[in-house]
């Protein structure tokens, strides 16, 4: 086992049931000191229990590693302070956060209620600010850190009546590049994950998307010929665990686990088409007629910061002969 994290100290919040529990045990049997938070409520975040958290710190002290339980809501400000707390209280530091906790609502997106929107907000992305903010503080204070969002291929990439989920989910994009960009300045890195796994948040579904023809056909049209088996918990552990490791380089990264396909998952602009030289801006109908170029996937880059995009843009100016 080379990759160890003695002496670090990890808190994974959601970690009383599915992939939460999975990182929190590993972590703990690769020697890190866990807080293991989880309000323990039920797959649509209904309820709330202090058992789900106790019966993985109970799981970890049996196997002879060290946790800590907290049963606060990472939906709310005073919930995101006592986790860290937590960590703070038990060891003076946090070296690991691992932002995963979270439920589903789902619905049409003409149908999506105020509740329903706030809450996926409030557990997904608000979350990530209240257990993020005092935990990267923290990193600050060690000189030293590893953040994990959890996103969704789901949130991402789409899923009809996802619409809550999709917008919380691709916001911790944004929110992890930001961090990514600040922390470097600090020891801190910062990605996210994809994670793909029949967890009782999965079984959560309302088939009633398969109401949209064209989302139902690509749901039975899907390929799942490598999934066999593989969409399971543990395939998701080690890219998660590899990412807030030490060994781990990495920053400013979105990745994607599926059936054990690890993948990093890229956001880029293609070259696109450059408008002639000087003040003048293009008509509606040059965009019309430039389009196909537009979408092209040629010469894609992928900028690291808004302001590497302007050099994206000057390197397809001069190859487009726009300007020399
Ligand atoms: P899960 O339901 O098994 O685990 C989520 C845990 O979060 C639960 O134990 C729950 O009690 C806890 N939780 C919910 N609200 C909380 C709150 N306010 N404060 C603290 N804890 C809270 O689901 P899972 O599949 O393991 O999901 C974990 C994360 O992975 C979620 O963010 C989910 O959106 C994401 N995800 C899962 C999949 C998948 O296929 N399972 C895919 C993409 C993303």
């Amino acid at each position: 086992m080379d990759i160890r994290f003695d002496d670090r100290v990890a808190i994974v919040t959601g970690a009383g049931n599915g992939l939460g529990r999975e990182y929190a045990l590993e972590l703990a049997r690769r020697g890190a000191r866990v807080v293991v938070n989880d309000l323990g409520g039920s797959g649509s975040g209904h309820g709330q229990s202090a058992t789900a958290a106790d019966r993985v710190v109970d799981e970890i002290r049996a196997a002879g590693g060290e946790a800590v339980a907290s049963h606060d809501s990472v939906a709310t400000r005073a919930g995101g302070a006592a986790i860290v707390a937590a960590a703070l209280d038990n060891w003076g530091r946090v070296d690991i956060c691992i932002n995963n906790a979270g439920f589903l609502r789902n619905n049409r997106f003409e149908d999506l209620t105020d509740k329903q929107i706030d809450a996926i907000l409030d557990v997904h992305l608000k979350g990530a600010f209240y257990v993020g903010q005092p935990a990267y503080r923290a990193m600050r204070r060690g000189g030293y850190g590893r953040m994990l969002f959890t996103a969704s291929a789901s949130g991402v990439f789409g899923h009809a009546w996802q619409a809550n989920y999709g917008a919380a989910k691709s916001g911790l994009v944004g929110l992890s590049n930001v961090v990514a960009l600040e922390g470097s300045a600090y020891g801190i890195q910062s990605n996210v994950l994809l994670p793909t796994a029949d967890s009782r948040l999965a079984a959560e579904m309302d088939p009633g998307f398969m109401e949209i023809p064209a989302f139902a056909d690509a749901v039975r049209n899907a390929d799942f010929a490598a999934s066999e088996g593989r969409v399971v918990l543990p395939f998701n552990v080690p890219l998660a665990l590899y990412l807030v490791s030490e060994a781990c380089s990495a920053t400013h990264g979105l990745y994607s686990s599926n059936s054990g396909r690890y993948a990093r998952v890229r956001i880029c602009a293609v070259e696109g088409w450059v408008a002639p030289a000087g003040t003048t801006p293009p008509t509606v109908e040059d965009i019309g007629a430039h389009f196909d170029q537009i979408e092209r996937m040629e010469n894609w880059s992928e900028p690291m910061t808004v302001y590497d995009e302007f050099g994206a843009v000057a390197r397809a100016a001069r190859a487009q002969g726009v300007y020399s």
